[in-house]
């Protein structure tokens, strides 16, 4: 067995906008190549764009969580619930306005080693009012 004390650290800025901590819970022992984190993030607080080379589940634990794939709906997520995006497909995801949103995130590194993530441009404070008044499944 192989305990873990998993650690917190304030995410940075050029991935996120607001105050956003993120604990890696966990990063699998070869052969497995999961990664698991814990996030929390202040109300309004979001990431910036980014898609994931081999996909990610999201699972709501606290507060209501804005989900919105590039070109899609913006998605309103309350805890217990799950949404997984595909592998490549640019998305953002954050905290509603008025309440904090705990999830936790579940990756994989790709097998080719290469980035697991690929990070873009901040959501800027009018596109997220605008996704946060346009959210559906409320
Ligand atoms: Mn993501």
């Amino acid at each position: 067995m192989k305990q873990i004390n998993p650690q917190t650290s304030k995410g940075p800025d050029d991935w996120f906008t607001g105050d956003v901590h993120p604990t890696i819970v966990l990063a699998g022992e070869e052969p497995s190549r999961v990664r698991m984190g814990s996030v929390h993030f202040a109300p309004g607080a979001r990431t910036a764009w980014h898609s994931h080379a081999v996909g990610q589940y999201l699972h709501i634990v606290e507060g209501i969580a804005l989900v919105q794939e590039r070109g899609g709906d913006v998605v309103t997520l309350h805890p217990g619930e799950t949404i997984y995006t595909a592998p490549g497909i640019e998305h953002w995801h954050g905290a509603s306005p008025d309440s904090f949103m705990v999830h936790l995130a579940i990756w994989e590194v790709p097998g080719d080693g290469g980035a697991e993530t690929t990070w873009g441009v901040h959501i800027t404070d009018g596109e997220y009012r605008q996704a946060a008044d346009a959210r559906t499944g409320a």
